[in-house]
């Protein structure tokens, strides 16, 4: 077997990437875009040792778990990686996944898994998206989603995992750009004025907003833009964020509201949250929703417990935990997220909550020395980012010895690892792992842990 060898391959795994996996006399090829049962036709691109990437040409054999994909462009698309696999075997890989990593490196060799929390409607969910701009070769005006790994702009007005009203906004803020002649972000060149548009729209209340980013200071005619926008049914917030340094941040550091509202509101069932266009919120309302009950019922509270929410972000779980908690504390590296979560709490009149700004893992050890009655938890709920929590801070969390520890993750692995930690010598027990589908059409997966403290 050599590179440019063309070959037929039956695809029998898929990676954690979704890329489908088969194998020649034993050797693993790795082919995007193929999936579990398809029978195909692939062009060898690169060999390693141990493996090697190969080119789908053609479908053979169609997979049975094949599905048709909503989304024209899926293929070249960064977004989504198995919109070609049926939501049902999507679940079945994602639970896979995490089944995988939490007995391989967290060494557990019974993990309680519970069947992963699926959606009803698994398109259309996203209550977020972000459109680059840009020009394409004929001087068009263009937006759309980035080419997985590149900055080039794969037109797309109509997202799948968006919500609906995004292509009518866009067509709105395209056609306007036409007519008013103002251009579109170059990030070559650093020139043109319309890098991102931000769209955000709260499910449960309806309001949209709409903030654009610009490389410059001011809109030219924007009451125009203005007048055409607060047309669309739910539009209350218009605003805009200047961006102008050569960077992959998509947002500048403020937003100025140029129409009506600063925020929009969302609810996390009783709970209101105010959303600024900077705010970090979850992106699929539906599933986080089903995720926090299953943290609230983790936790177990009756009322009188202390609790830590670590890495609370605008303080969407401490929130929701602090109506059955004596006491919730929360942590956050982000200033501006917990100015988010203390005015969060102040409109939905929660008053048992304290807000931190900083690293975990450097105030949780300190408060915790500095008086270890009033610091100690009964509950500890950790949701760190991809990479997983510091060791200083599980460290902590080990000697302050709270009942029960819930951890949120969206990344099996690294949650495998510090679940490995925790569990160590006679210390906490894994209970439970609750796999939630919060991204379908993507490999992403979220779990939810149960640790119990042993006696
Ligand atoms: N629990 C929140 C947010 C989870 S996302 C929710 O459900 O909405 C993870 C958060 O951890 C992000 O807001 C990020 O800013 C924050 N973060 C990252 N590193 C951190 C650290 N070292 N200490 C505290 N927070 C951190």
């Amino acid at each position: 077997m050599k590179k440019e060898d063309t070959l037929e391959l039956k695809i029998e795994d898929m990676g954690v990437s979704g890329e489908g996996i088969g194998k020649v006399d034993g050797f693993p090829l790795f082919v995007k875009d193929a999936v579990i049962g398809d029978y195909v036709l692939v062009k060898i691109m690169k060999l390693k040792k141990n493996y090697g990437y190969a080119r789908l040409l053609d479908i053979l054999i169609p997979s049975e778990n094949r599905a048709e994909p909503l989304c024209k462009v899926h293929r070249q698309c960064g977004g989504c990686q198995i919109q070609a696999l049926k939501y049902e075997e999507q679940l079945r890989f994602k639970e896979r996944k995490v089944e995988n990593n939490i007995k391989r490196i967290g060494g557990f060799s019974q993990p309680l898994m519970q069947p992963i929390i699926g959606m009803e409607e698994p398109y259309y969910y996203r209550n977020k998206a972000q459109f680059p701009v840009g020009t394409d070769r004929d001087g068009k005006i263009i937006t759309g989603f980035y080419a997985g790994r590149t900055h080039d702009i794969i037109p797309n007005r109509h997202c799948v995992l968006g919500a609906a009203c995004n292509e009518e906004i866009l067509n709105v803020i395209i056609a306007f750009m036409e007519a008013e002649q103002i251009t579109a972000y170059n990030e070559t060149t650093a020139t043109g004025l319309v890098r991102h548009v931000l769209i955000r729209k709260s499910f449960s209340t309806g309001q949209i907003m709409v903030c654009i980013v610009i490389n410059g200071r001011t809109l030219p005619m924007q009451e125009k833009l203005i007048s055409a926008l607060k047309q669309i049914e739910g539009m209350t917030s218009l605003s805009l964020s200047f961006n102008e340094d050569m960077t992959n941040a998509i947002m500048g550091e403020q937003a100025v509201t140029i129409w009506g509202e600063d925020v929009i509101i969302d609810c996390i069932d009783e709970i209101k949250y105010q959303i600024s266009p900077l705010s970090f919120f979850q992106v699929n309302s539906v599933q986080t929703e089903k995720m926090y009950r299953v943290a609230m019922e983790y936790a177990g509270l009756t009322g009188r417990e202390t609790v830590w929410d670590l890495y609370c972000g605008i303080g969407t779980i401490s929130l929701f935990l602090a109506q059955k908690a004596k006491k919730v504390y929360g942590i956050e590296i982000i200033p501006q997220a917990i100015a988010d979560a203390k005015k969060n709490a102040a409109l939905n009149n929660i008053t048992n909550v304290e807000f931190y700004a900083g690293k975990a893992e450097e105030i949780l050890p300190d408060k915790f020395a500095q008086d270890p009655q009033q610091y100690a938890a009964e509950v500890v709920v950790l949701d760190p980012p991809r990479k997983g929590c510091d060791e200083a801070l599980l460290n902590t969390i080990l000697q302050m010895q709270p009942a029960k520890i819930v951890y949120v993750s969206c990344d099996s692995a690294t949650l495998a690892r510090d679940l490995k930690i925790l569990c160590g010598e006679h210390t906490y027990e894994l209970q439970a792992v609750q796999p939630v589908d919060m991204f379908p059409q993507t490999v992403h997966v979220e779990t939810v842990c149960l640790l119990t403290r042993m006696e």
